[in-house]
């Protein structure tokens, strides 16, 4: 096991009806003044955002809103929130809303807290947070993570950049939880979700593991896996399965706080993978990933062909074949579990179409933040495996 620090202050609420505790649960933070981030139209017409000017009207808090962030959220309108949340004297940023709601609050939280500095600054490592605002969140999908996790990921329309911020000044106040706000989710978003928190325990779990032994980690990790794969099938047929929709919700929060990767380093180079596909084509993030994690892994599993065999045997029950042949059957089983639940595994069923050596380049350059730096921890990539891996994708 490496060093690690873990450190997860968010407290959960959690279950049936917790919505209607947010302006209490604001108060006892010491919210006078909130400033309310909301998406497109999901939490008005599902009677959220109704609930939740009573509660904060019951506890006498000031409030102003701000709603139309989209997926794949924007830097603009979360500069446009800094100004508008710091002309209120905003004391308290409450997210309502899914992993683009909440980052967006994040960079809010941010920018009002250091009114001298650009927040894509943090973003670039320009500057670091060293003070922010308050965040809380009621949780209306599970997929990011972002109501337990230390990340904020934006996209910079100017340049095309998707990109991740990590600070534990990311991480939330508190996040209410109830899997009953997630039954009016698309069944598309659904299943983009599943993949989403698979994928945050996936990028831990295959990563560099020298020096790393860590079984209740890999164990923990196997478990969430196995819970989330049982859980995506029942809800992507009913997402109205109370018990489905909770294990799910729940997995989504444990997937992303850290815990199952505790003792190793992350490689997370399918999330950047996908980010270039989200940033150039604004498709949806879990949708990304399950195009490209097959391709990235059939790409890399040489380098550590026990612990794909361990993945098949542990996560799927797959327990015939040499290591080699339990790798592959591994990956197959994961590809054939997002066409079930109709993720993309491929940029034709992403719905982007072939692309051509041009358009390959730029996605490839797109993963680089900082040229020569090197993307993963499995096998850290350059460009040049970087674009084989997107031709893989490229059917
Ligand atoms: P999202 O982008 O926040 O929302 C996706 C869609 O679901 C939106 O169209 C939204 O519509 C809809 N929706 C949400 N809740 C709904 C509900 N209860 N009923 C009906 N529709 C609902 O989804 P997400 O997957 O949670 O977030 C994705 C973003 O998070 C990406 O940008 C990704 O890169 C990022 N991310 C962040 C982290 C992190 O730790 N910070 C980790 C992974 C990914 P409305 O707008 O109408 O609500
Ligand atoms: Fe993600």
């Amino acid at each position: 096991m490496q060093k690690f620090d873990y450190y997860t202050p968010t407290k959960v609420i959690f279950g049936k009806g917790t919505e209607n505790k947010v302006g209490k649960e604001m108060k006892k933070d010491g919210a006078k003044k909130a400033y309310i981030v909301y998406g497109g139209k999901s939490a008005k017409k599902s009677g959220l955002l109704d609930k939740v000017e009573k509660s904060l009207k019951d506890e006498n808090i000031e409030y102003k809103m701000i709603g139309g962030v989209k997926p794949n959220p924007r830097l603009s309108l979360a500069r446009e929130g800094v100004k508008e949340a710091k002309e209120f004297g905003a004391d308290f940023i409450l997210a309502v809303g899914g992993g683009s709601v909440i980052d967006t609050a994040k960079g809010i939280a941010h920018g009002v807290a250091n009114p001298d500095t650009d927040i894509w600054d943090f973003w670039e490592g320009k500057a670091k947070v060293e003070k922010s605002l308050p965040v809380g969140v009621i949780l209306t999908i599970s997929a990011a993570g972002s109501e337990m996790s230390n990340s904020a990921v934006l996209t910079n329309e100017e340049t095309g950049m998707k990109r991740g911020l990590s600070t534990d000044f990311n991480r939330p106040k508190f996040a209410i939880m109830d899997p009953e706000l997630t039954y009016t989710l698309p069944d598309y978003q659904v299943g983009c979700g599943v993949v989403d928190i698979m994928m945050h325990t996936m990028d831990r779990y295959f990563t560099d593991l020298t020096d790393c032994q860590n079984d209740l980690t890999d164990e923990i990790a196997e478990s969430l896996l196995r819970i989330v794969i049982k859980n995506g099938r029942v809800a992507c047929k009913n997402k109205e399965d109370y018990h489905a929709m909770s294990e799910i919700m729940w997995a989504g929060s444990l997937s992303h706080n850290g815990l199952t990767g505790l003792g190793a380093p992350m490689d997370f180079a399918t999330h950047r993978l996908g980010h270039s596909l989200s940033a150039k084509f604004d498709v949806a993030h879990g949708a990304s990933l399950s195009a490209m994690w097959p391709h990235w892994a059939n790409y890399v599993k040489h380098k550590d062909i026990e612990r794909f065999a361990r993945y098949a045997r542990n996560v799927w029950g797959i327990t015939e074949g040499t290591d080699e042949e339990l790798a592959d059957k591994g990956i197959e089983a994961t590809v054939e579990f997002f066409k079930s639940i109709n993720m993309p595994t491929c940029f034709s069923e992403l719905g982007i179409g072939i692309q051509d050596e041009d358009g390959l380049r730029e996605l490839t350059n797109r993963c680089f933040y900082v040229k020569g730096t090197k993307v993963g921890k499995l096998i850290p990539l350059t460009e040049e495996d970087i674009y084989p891996i997107y031709v893989s994708a490229n059917k």
